[in-house]
């Protein structure tokens, strides 16, 4: 089968490889109908996820339908359309008992396909804990509605959570990327008064109105004042970084209003500043990522029902043979790209 193979700092490759077999009662294989191309794969191909492994194949973000089970496996069965959880997990343990996933303590629990073992960006891969990392597609949702709910929509579904937002607050997002949109998306399910997204690309700023209308859409460079004279505590009650940027660590902290909660969304390249003493007295919160990838049964119901979609973030689609050139204009921002679709 072919697959798209982290091979050095810089190279990914698109290879023959040997298509995966069950090799835990536990594991299922699952034959990829839809997979996507994620920040985090660039993260991984200029090295800076120290813990990905040279020699496999990239790529956590797909559905696909089960093509073999392991003995264990209760949950799925081949023929089902499932969708991938970027993190696999036991279930059992100290953590994912208390649901942080993320610090699942088995081998390959979190954040393991496409990092730590072969991902999704090839025609076939094999998922350990399918009970856990896998969750059915309702019949009325299609792939491209499926195809973010195990990685970003998962990540603004949990940063909203998290967040503690409620109706009557004013949340802030920095950063109209996807994972800002599905940050938004799952936000605005909470009925907050004001629903702030500040993006300093004008286009992104353009698509993120169209896809949350109820958003009010702001550029950065006059945010921190508007937001202290618009927002009578002083600042947002709750404010969610999701850009990553070089100064957008900063501009979240100032536009929170005292005790408000920050959450930490975007994955850094560099190591950021607290400068703790200007922010004495102010008496933040701060929650980082990443993502407790569990609640996937619960967004696809909310899918089912029609309360969100995330389909407009599809701005291409390439076949997996192609894969290279999805990577070139997802890398280089080209054409107006949100997400690239890659079809095996
Ligand atoms: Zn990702
Ligand atoms: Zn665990």
């Amino acid at each position: 089968m072919l697959a798209y193979v982290y091979k050095d700092k810089g190279k990914f490759v698109l290879e023959e490889r040997d298509k995966p077999v069950i090799a835990d009662p536990k594991d299922a294989v699952v034959k990829i109908t839809l997979a996507s191309i994620c920040t985090s794969d660039l993260h991984i191909k200029h090295g800076f996820v120290p813990r990905a492994v040279k020699g496999i194949t990239v790529g956590h973000e797909a559905v696909g339908i089960v093509e073999d089970i392991g003995a264990d496996v209760k949950s799925v069965k081949a023929g089902d359309r499932v969708a991938i959880n970027v993190e696999t997990f036991c279930g059992e343990c100290f953590f994912c008992k208390r649901g942080y996933v993320n610090n699942c303590t088995d081998k390959n629990g979190g954040w393991a396909l496409g990092c730590r073992i072969d991902g999704v960006q090839a025609e076939y891969v094999r998922v350990p804990f399918a009970d856990t990392g896998l969750k059915k597609i309702p019949d009325n949702v299609s792939d491209e509605d499926a195809l973010f709910v195990g990685d970003i929509l998962s990540t603004g579904y949990w940063a909203a959570d998290i967040s503690g937002v409620e109706k009557g607050d004013t949340a802030l997002i920095i950063g109209a990327g996807p994972t800002g949109i599905c940050t938004a998306l799952s936000v605005a399910l909470k009925k907050p008064a004001r629903l702030i997204i500040c993006e300093k690309d004008e286009k992104r700023r353009a698509f993120a109105k169209r896809v949350c209308p109820e958003a009010e859409v702001i550029s950065p460079e006059h945010t921190e004042e508007y937001i202290r004279q618009s927002c009578p505590r002083g600042g947002a009650d709750e404010v969610f970084e999701v850009a990553g940027a070089d100064n957008t660590f900063e501009l979240a902290w100032k536009c929170a209003r005292p005790n408000a909660t920050v959450v930490v969304v975007a994955m850094y390249d560099k190591p950021q500043i607290l400068p703790l003493p200007d922010m004495y007295g102010k008496n933040l919160t701060f929650k980082t990522g990443g993502v407790d990838g569990c609640k996937c049964g619960e967004i696809l119901e909310l899918i089912s029902q029609k309360k969100i979609d995330t389909t407009p973030l599809i701005t291409h689609t390439f076949a997996l043979k192609d894969i290279e050139k999805a990577y070139a204009l997802f890398e280089n921002r080209q054409d107006n790209v949100i997400k690239v679709a890659i079809k095996p």
